[in-house]
């Protein structure tokens, strides 16, 4: 399938595969277990120049876009689920910037992102706005001298205390239904914000996930996103859709790997004088993953190139290959697990941490559940064009059903 791609699509490609093959796969266990940043796997992809490829040129990126983000992230995915998300928040993180920042902000925040420089997270969540974003209650309010004050708390922000840049979602007109919430960029140091609680989770265990305390925090007027209030909900919906072909890379690069693995292991493992890759009922499910893999893999491609085309169904397709992919992932790497039997559920094997790490991927970013609701209202939307359609279905309760058309001709002698 490579000819479906640019020399440069492939660059990228391949150098995230030469990096998460040669350090990341060695590293994966041991910062699963540690739970703690890997700096070293950082500077590898800093060093590669990969956090540059979905920041434009002019403010000193590689120019590609979600395309390139995605094949980056599907590759450090099937070494380590937790690196592709490590990698892919810096976009969650910098689309914002990317999508609606001032020409000033994006000349001072996006090439030290895209040199790898610093590291930048997205806080939207909050404890009581998790699924309802838009009930988020972080405020800020403007001083005479333009300075912007901030407080109240975000809940599992990723990347969170190893980021130095930060997209903050507050209220700043608790009076307008439409234009309440404002995008502000923090920094890491800023007065009155704090790191709060780091989370002890089930999977991506090597990123952080914390809590951003912010009291009285206090940041210049020329951070408030776009410089303009009132815009932050719609510039948060519009950065989720172009993210969330990453998530489904993500879950892409975890279901490739899990297979990879239980392909491998089930020509290995010998039990009735055979390898189990001669049951039938090991081949089905080995057949069975590698099918839904690659029609997820179909999805990815086609929705990162319909953000990268702006196309209008952008936000449908994002959802559709997020729910897609990771519902996939979710059942391919427990699969995958059962493929290795009992050693599958030890820790001392690779798999397990392939099924832990690819729960997450149907939560954030909207829950699957969400982005059912988004592919609905999308599908509901659009059915105006389908209007010529209308004169083959009858309505039911109406009397103009086929049924009812036939009775009425029958009556009728005809
Ligand atoms: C590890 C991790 C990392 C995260 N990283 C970030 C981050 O970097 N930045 C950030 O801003 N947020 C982040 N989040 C937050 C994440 O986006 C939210 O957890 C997610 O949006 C769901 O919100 P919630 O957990 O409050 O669940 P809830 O909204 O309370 O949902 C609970 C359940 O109800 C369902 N539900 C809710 N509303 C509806 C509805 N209308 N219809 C049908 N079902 C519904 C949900 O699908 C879910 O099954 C992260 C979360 C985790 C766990």
């Amino acid at each position: 399938m490579d000819e479906l791609f640019s020399a440069e699509n492939l660059k990228w490609r391949d150098k995230a595969r030469e990096i998460a093959e040669t350090v990341v796969r060695p590293l994966a266990a041991k910062y699963d277990r540690l739970q703690e940043y890997p700096w070293e796997i950082r500077d590898a992809l800093k060093e590669a120049g990969l956090f540059g490829v979905w920041i434009p040129k002019e403010y000193g990126g590689h120019g590609g876009g979600v395309l390139d983000l995605c094949l980056v992230v599907e590759e450090l995915s099937k070494a380590c689920g937790g690196v592709g998300v490590l990698f892919a928040v810096n976009a969650l993180g910098s689309f914002p910037i990317l999508l609606a920042g001032t020409e000033e902000q994006k000349k001072h925040y996006l090439p030290q992102i895209a040199r790898g420089e610093k590291l930048i997270a997205f806080g939207l969540s909050e404890r009581p706005a998790g699924s309802d974003a838009s009930g988020l209650v972080t405020n800020a309010r403007q001083e005479e001298n333009g300075d912007w004050v901030i407080n109240g708390q975000k809940k599992w922000t990723t990347n969170g205390g190893a980021a130095d840049i930060y997209s903050i979602f507050a209220v700043t007109d608790e009076t307008s239904r439409s234009r309440r919430i404002s995008a502000i960029i923090v920094e890491k140091g800023d007065e009155g914000f704090e790191i709060g609680r780091k989370e002890d989770k089930m999977g991506i265990r090597c990123v952080p996930v914390a809590e951003l305390h912010f009291d009285e925090c206090r940041v210049p007027g020329n951070r408030l996103l776009g410089g303009k209030p009132g815009l932050g909900f719609k510039h948060a919906m519009m950065t989720l859709d172009r993210a969330r072909p990453g998530v489904a890379a993500q879950a892409l690069g975890l279901a490739t790997g899990a297979l990879e693995l239980a392909t491998v292991y089930a020509t290995e493992r010998r039990q009735f004088g055979q390898p189990i890759s001669g049951f039938q009922m090991i081949q089905q499910m080995l057949a069975d993953m590698a099918t839904s893999v690659e029609a997820g893999r179909q999805l990815v491609y086609a929705s990162a190139r319909a953000c990268d085309a702006d196309v209008p169904s952008l936000s449908k397709m994002a959802a559709m290959s997020k729910l897609f992919c990771t519902d996939m992932a979710m059942k391919v790497t427990t699969d995958a697990v059962q493929v290795f039997g009992g050693y599958g559920y030890m820790k001392d094997y690779p798999i397990e941490k392939y099924m832990r790490d690819a729960k997450i991927t149907q939560i954030y970013e909207g829950t699957n559940q969400v982005q059912r609701l988004v592919i609905a209202r999308n599908l509901i939307k659009e059915a105006g064009r389908l209007d010529n359609l209308s004169a083959f279905i009858p309505l039911p309760d109406h009397d103009n059903t086929i049924a009812d058309q036939d009775r009425a001709a029958q009556t009728a002698g005809a």
